[in-house]
């Protein structure tokens, strides 16, 4: 059978990889080692680390003690234990979201797995099994690979850790989140999942982690996780790449 074009792509991008130097995953300039991206689009990047709320991972200012929360995790405390974001949100990083969502560089994502895996080690090294968040059917269609799949699939190999790629499903097609406010975005999600049969035992009593693109909300995640729950999980943790960092949160 001839091999799809698309496959062929890929096939070929990837035995050119063996052969030409790494690009900066950002902006394509030629980097020395696996640092994924040049000296410059690292300046530009806001990483995000401690001190952080231990909860959903909103950066603070300075160090607040161990257990000491955000004004949001405390108002409302999410569904899952702990979040993590490799970096903030912005419109640096936007450029490079959007590449890896919309712009077929599927390459992209073992160097974006590295970055997963060093804002969240603690979360990956206890994990029983890495779930993306899912796509729809017609949006999975329409882009041909789902961004979090990818993402889980490498984070697996770098740590080892099961990945069940489609545990979950987005059986609603929800409006995309973008120009909706929090409330809305929650009402958009609400019972948007359920569990693929066959992986419910799979996910019975295990430490889950949630891999996505960005935290903007947390509403999606929240009700991926809730689902998870529902489902039987014990624990439910969130790795994204980026995170929208808001001044409001606190
Ligand atoms: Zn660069
Ligand atoms: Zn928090």
């Amino acid at each position: 059978m001839p091999m799809p074009i698309a496959n062929l792509r890929q096939y070929l991008r990837n035995g050119l990889d063996l052969l030409l130097p790494p690009q900066c995953l950002s902006c394509g300039t030629i980097v020395v080692g696996d640092a994924g991206l040049c000296s410059d689009c690292w300046d530009n990047i806001a990483f995000l680390g401690p001190p952080q709320c231990p909860r959903c991972g909103f950066p603070f200012e300075f160090e607040m003690g161990e257990d000491v929360l955000c004004g949001a995790c405390l108002r409302a405390p999410p569904a899952f234990d702990r979040c993590r974001a490799a970096f903030r949100y912005h419109e640096e990083s936007r450029k490079l979201i959007l590449d890896f969502k919309h712009g077929d560089r599927t390459y992209l994502a073992p160097a974006l797995a590295r970055l997963l895996y060093q804002a969240g080690r603690d979360l990956v090294n206890s994990a029983n099994v890495i779930v993306p968040v899912p796509l729809h059917r017609w949006r999975l269609a329409r882009r041909r690979f789902n961004q979090s799949g990818l993402l889980a699939i490498e984070l697996g190999k770098l740590s080892g850790r099961p990945v069940l790629s489609d545990a979950v499903l987005r059986h609603r097609a929800t409006q995309s989140q973008g120009g909706l406010n929090r409330r809305a975005r929650n009402r958009n999600v609400r019972g948007a999942f359920r569990i693929r049969a066959s992986a419910r035992e799979k996910l019975r009593g295990k430490r889950v982690l949630l891999i996505d693109d960005v935290f903007t909300t947390g509403a999606t995640v929240n009700a991926a996780t809730r689902c998870l729950l529902r489902g039987g999980a014990a624990a439910v943790d969130i790795l994204t790449l980026a995170r929208v960092v808001r001044p409001a949160h606190v």
